[in-house]
């Protein structure tokens, strides 16, 4: 309840930024920081060059390199409890390859992202409701590829060859649906990792490079909840999406051709339509345009009325970034 009141003084939207720390080659090669973390307070975060300061970002939140997942995941955590009430969520992930989306979402086995906590969450409040509600929670683990769904609890598929080609329907008023798509039924926390490793490892299979293919796609779980009220029968369904987006990079179209290109400007396309939604629901702009990407279109739903956002804007700490961490952060101010 606390919780809830916190999230409605800030609006519906909120925007972390995480920064990771300096990697053992960029401390050998003597790199030099692009963020004052001295300063950073507030939220408010200062870049810098060349030990001058280059422009001030005001975010909701920043997580310093030293931030630990528990720590990112105590501000996060509350929006396990929106779900249970009944309010869509989404949660992205978004930045340059390489500056931890995947580990902030997925996490490694010692130290788990975002995605296995607030699930865990979810179960230790059911369980503290189970007297008045009944609820019912299934998982859906996809990929957005080159502007195509591919189900990744369908083991069997590979990247590129869609063996099953997966759309959006509207089957209602404000329901968007993908028939077809599997939804794993999970009673409880161990069901649950099975089925975040069966989608991790569906990833993998088929692609000759599987850091590659992950930065250049979106990968997507979203958590179905049904909850029962016990008391007097009313239902309530609502859903939470966990998106690690592809690599934000800017890649210069002279560089790459063929496939390539096409894959980059479906990228471009996709990040910056869910740029173009979240500050058009900020705005509270009349036209939403949701159906410019695949991704905004399947998210439709959960984004706006009172669906819940949480960005993680990733940045790198290393000057040789720079570039791509004024874009991040420039995304991060015009979605907030
Ligand atoms: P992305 O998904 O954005 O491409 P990754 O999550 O794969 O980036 O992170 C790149 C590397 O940096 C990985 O080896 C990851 O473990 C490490 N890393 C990222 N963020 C952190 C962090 N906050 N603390 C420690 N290591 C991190
Ligand atoms: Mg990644």
């Amino acid at each position: 309840e606390l919780y809830n009141k916190v999230l409605e003084l800030k609006g519906n939207i909120r925007v972390f930024c995480r920064c990771r720390p300096l990697n053992g080659e960029e401390i050998a090669a003597g790199a030099t920081m692009t963020i004052d973390f001295e300063s950073t307070r507030d939220g408010e975060l200062n870049v810098i060059s060349n030990g001058a300061l280059k422009k001030t970002f005001k975010l909701d939140a920043v997580f310093g390199p030293q931030a630990e997942q528990v720590d990112v995941f105590k501000d996060t955590g509350p929006f396990a409890m929106s779900v249970l009430d009944g309010y869509n969520v989404c949660i992205f992930a978004y930045g340059q390859t390489g500056t931890g989306k995947t580990f902030t979402m997925e996490g490694t086995e010692e130290a788990r992202g975002v995605n296995f906590r607030i699930l865990e969450e979810l179960f230790n409040i059911i369980k503290e409701r189970q007297n008045m509600y009944q609820f019912d929670v299934s998982v859906s683990v996809l990929e957005v590829y080159n502007e195509q769904i591919r189900d990744l609890l369908v083991t069997g598929t590979q990247p590129g060859a869609v063996a099953k080609r997966l759309e959006i329907r509207q089957v209602g008023e404000g329901i968007h649906h993908v028939p077809g798509l599997v939804e794993a039924h999970v009673n409880n926390m161990s069901e649950v990792w099975e089925v975040l490793q069966t989608g991790s490892n569906a990833r993998a299979v088929g692609s000759t490079n599987i850091n590659e293919h992950s930065s250049r796609s979106h990968c997507i779980h979203c958590v179905m909840v049904k909850g029962e009220n016990l008391l007097n029968g009313e239902c309530a369904k609502s859903k939470l999406w966990l998106v690690d987006l592809a690599g934000s990079e800017r890649v210069a179209k002279t560089e790459v051709q063929g496939e390539r290109l096409k894959e980059t400007q479906n990228i471009n396309r996709s990040l910056s339509a869910l740029g173009d939604v979240i500050s058009a629901l900020a705005t509270k702009s009349p036209h939403i345009p949701f159906r410019n990407s695949k991704l905004t279109h399947l998210l439709q739903d959960s984004l706006g009325g009172d669906s819940k956002t949480l960005m993680f804007v990733q940045i790198s700490p290393n000057q040789n970034d720079l570039s791509e961490t004024l874009c991040s952060l420039n995304f991060a101010s015009r979605v907030r």
